[in-house]
């Protein structure tokens, strides 16, 4: 296992705290401040159409990238400029717990041995004890950092004491749910219970035979599970234990009120733990309502800002900020972008105007089914398109290994969407770049 993996700061919070902090001093003033003008793209240059065509609140007489827009005064614009500290070392996290400190079951143990974990990652070295006290959790964590057996673990163990218990898993993608079964497999084995898996996009008939054999550990997707609810197919009320995966995804998605719905139907009185990788208030107001004095731990990983190259790309009035993009996306450093737009619409229209001058782009928002983005996700993926344009909901949680660049062609609404934004390239030990274009 690679221990250096498992970095954090410790349990506090936040990129968003440091990152401020990081950046106070800087300019945008400084020398690498790019100011493109129409020269700088001769060969593409045209006049601009009222800085419209793809941010609809970048409309005249509405000010620099419209109405509650971060960016709008000097100060702010300071704020996108930065230069990266890469680095190379990250501190070694040094677990408090070994696996055998826990609490728990011997043949458990053996399982995890056999798993090839030998020491807890910092979510799960913080959020076991609670678990295994019965304490709802709150757990701000990304994907890759360890969560799953975070809770996994715990819950195998209850469910080993209390024979009658069972745990009910939300996960917002058929993906997810596939790979958390994966892992309870792997620590289950030979343990005496199972698990199955009750997703969308699969023939349910198999999902309602399975569901007749009181599985332990019924891992799925709200809507599924609430399909297999309202066809008497699964009772709740005999779920003591639910856990939210990756809440904030299953929120960007729509599940809410399925979620609603299937917790509703479940004991009051009910052990709780709650997965997110980002906190909003929307988060927070979930977590109110689901959840009960639940003990709060953040191992959001190191300040990812740090790591990116920030700068801004000014757009003088009078040019048009499309051949801007399209004219920086012939520079072959620009390998695999992420452009940011405000609108669904614009987004939209974006990725089709880059296509039609032969650069190859996706789209993804909220407008596009489910499938749809994860085909362009999964082209980006793989490098057969080098630009995903997208809006700031569709592209929480992503994890995209190797982005070059992330361009903010329309500003974000706030500061922390753009730490979210820029936080998509710069990941691990890579160097990111970040542009953010400033109009006017
Ligand atoms: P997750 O964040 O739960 O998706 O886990 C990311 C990856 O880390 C998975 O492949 C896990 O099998 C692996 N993993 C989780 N915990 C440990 C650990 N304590 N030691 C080694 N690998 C781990």
């Amino acid at each position: 296992m690679q221990i250096g993996r498992w970095n954090h700061q410790g349990g506090t919070s936040g990129a968003n705290k440091s990152s401020r902090g990081s950046r106070e001093g800087s300019t945008h003033r400084g020398s690498r401040s790019r100011s493109f003008s129409p020269s700088d793209f001769a060969a593409a240059g045209r006049p601009a159409r009222g800085g419209r065509n793809f941010g609809p609140r970048g409309g005249r007489g509405r000010g620099r990238g419209g109405v509650g827009a971060f960016g709008q005064t000097e100060a702010e614009i300071a704020k996108f400029v930065n230069r990266a500290v890469v680095t190379t070392e990250e501190p070694v996290f040094v677990p408090e717990h070994k696996f055998t400190d826990f609490d728990i079951n011997p043949r458990l143990k053996a399982n995890i041995v056999a798993k090839g974990y030998e020491l807890p990652t910092p979510i799960q070295d913080k959020a076991i004890p609670h678990v295994l006290h019965g304490q709802d959790v709150v757990g701000l964590a990304e994907t890759g950092t360890g969560k799953t057996a975070a809770f996994l673990i715990p819950l195998i163990d209850k469910v080993m004491k209390q024979k009658d218990e069972r745990v009910l898993v939300m996960a917002p993608t058929r993906e997810l749910a596939v790979q958390i079964e994966k892992e309870l497999a792997g620590f289950a084995k030979g343990l005496g219970f199972s698990g199955m898996v009750a997703v969308g996009g699969a023939n349910i008939t198999p999902q309602i035979a399975a569901l007749r054999h009181n599985p332990t550990f019924v891992i799925g997707t709200p809507g599924r599970l609430k399909d297999l609810m309202e066809r008497k197919a699964l009772n709740l009320s005999t779920f003591g234990t639910v856990v939210l995966d990756e809440a904030d995804r299953m929120l960007d998605m729509g599940f809410i009120d399925d979620m609603r719905f299937i917790l509703a139907k479940m004991r009051k009185e009910r052990h709780t733990l709650f997965f997110s990788a980002t906190m909003s208030r929307e988060i927070e107001g979930l977590i109110g309502d689901f959840l009960e004095s639940p003990t709060v731990i953040s191992v959001r990983t190191r300040d990812t800002s740090k790591n990116v190259d920030q700068d801004v790309v000014r757009v003088p009035r009078g040019t048009d900020k499309f051949e801007v993009l399209a004219e920086m996306l012939q520079d072959r450093d620009f390998s695999r972008v992420l452009v940011f737009g405000r609108t669904k619409y614009g987004v939209e229209k974006l990725s089709k105007a880059l296509s039609r001058r032969h650069i190859h782009a996706e789209s993804i928002h909220g407008d596009k089914t489910h499938g749809a983005r994860l085909r362009a996700l999964e082209a980006f993926k793989r490098g057969s398109v080098t630009v995903l344009v997208a809006t700031d909901v569709a592209a929480r949680g992503l994890d995209i290994p190797e982005v070059s660049h992330v361009v903010n062609y329309d500003l974000p609404s706030t500061y922390e969407d753009y730490v979210h934004r820029i936080g998509r390239t710069g990941r691990g030990i890579h160097k990111g770049k970040a542009l953010t274009f400033i109009e006017g």
